[in-house]
């Protein structure tokens, strides 16, 4: 069951329990290479990026926004530290979102007049908090940059917000250690319903960071908890869109693609099923249909294996078998199996 959370809409994408759980991202080029930027928000979006995030660290990077609203149809989120104004010229230049967390901008006059800009643009807040960040009278509190601590510090940016009657938010609470992470989020959830946008911050390379981020962002969203996400990656961000993707597949949280499920091959095996797998997992890649795919290496065991699939091949003696909804439909010759069945597929 998904925790409850109200909708906040970014743009045209709703972010809440009512909607599907969004894939997000953050341009990494440079800050004064509009060119590079609006190339990379492209590629982003072409490939799955719901959500772009942009980090806006001056005032001339103010002017990233427009030509990337221009190019691209996701909504636009600024990254702002620490200066209210560059979230009030952001709002002014039409972006969709504001990362800040009001804690960290000045007295309570300024907190106000963001609030004040975002609620007349209609411009939700995401407040990250991240254990590097915490603020110095909560870390001196629990000795350590705890769940509990990363808990309180996002309600209290959350309270700096509600005292101007300020609710359009979406929270993180992200740590690069694992458990930190997923207690942290399991906590918050508890004590608001805001949307939680989830991500494991700092994962790591790209190896690495992608087990990281399937463990703490997967048994979240097992619990229900998490409404949008990203996998954070030092790495080019379109491997971000395609982690958060396949996430939510292994999740069976997106079904509009092809899930293939393949054997670990065994001393039975007659055919390069590794290859097999990997053409097949390489030719369908862009099949959007909503079918789970078996590639499995013996006749003896593949076929009760793939039962569950909807299409699959179990590989033989330089041939394999073609198996629809657990009947066999025919053999084929080693070298065809793919294309016969990359055409089964597609016919179906
Ligand atoms: Fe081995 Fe056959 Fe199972 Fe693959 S399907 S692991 S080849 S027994």
């Amino acid at each position: 069951m998904r925790r409850k959370a109200i909708n906040i809409k970014v743009g045209d994408i709703n972010i809440g329990s009512e909607s599907e759980i969004t894939i997000q991202s953050m341009l990494n080029a440079k800050s004064d290479d509009v060119e590079a930027n609006v190339r990379q928000a492209v590629e982003l979006e072409q490939n799955g990026c719901q959500i772009i995030r942009v980090a806006i660290p001056n005032m001339q990077a103010v002017q990233l926004i427009e030509p990337l609203k221009n190019a691209v149809n996701a909504p636009m989120v600024a990254d702002i530290h620490f200066d209210y104004r560059l979230a009030l010229e952001c709002v002014s230049a039409g972006i969709d979102k504001i990362r800040i967390n009001p804690g960290n901008i000045g007295g309570e006059d300024r907190v106000k007049m963001v609030a004040d800009a975002c609620r007349a643009a209609n411009v939700p807040i995401r407040i990250g908090v991240n254990a590097g960040s915490l603020e110095k009278e909560i870390l001196s509190k629990y000795g350590a940059p705890c769940a509990e601590a990363l808990c309180e510090s996002a309600l209290y940016h959350v309270s700096l917000l509600e005292k101007f009657d300020f609710h359009n938010i979406v929270l993180s609470i992200k740590s690069s250690d694992v458990a930190t992470m997923v207690r942290a989020y399991e906590l918050t959830a508890q004590k608001c319903d805001y949307p939680l946008h989830l991500g494991v911050t700092e994962a790591g390379t790209q190896q690495m960071g992608v087990v990281k981020s399937a463990i703490g962002i997967g048994s979240l969203l097992l619990k229900g908890i998490g409404d949008t996400i990203r996998v954070s990656l030092t790495a080019d961000p379109v491997a971000e869109v395609i982690a958060a993707k396949n996430i939510l597949k292994a999740l069976g949280l997106r079904r509009e693609s092809i899930d293939i499920i393949s054997c670990p091959t065994c001393g039975r095996t007659k055919v390069d099923i590794i290859t097999l797998a990997n053409e097949a997992e390489q030719r369908l890649a862009n099949v959007k249909k909503p079918l789970t795919v078996a590639i499995m290496g013996c006749e003896v065991n593949g076929p009760g294996e793939a039962k569950h699939a909807d299409i699959g091949i179990a590989g033989g003696n330089g041939c394999g078998l073609l198996i629809k909804k657990g009947e066999i439909i025919r053999k084929i010759p080693g070298e065809r199996l793919i294309d016969e069945l990359v055409a089964e597929i597609e016919k179906m």
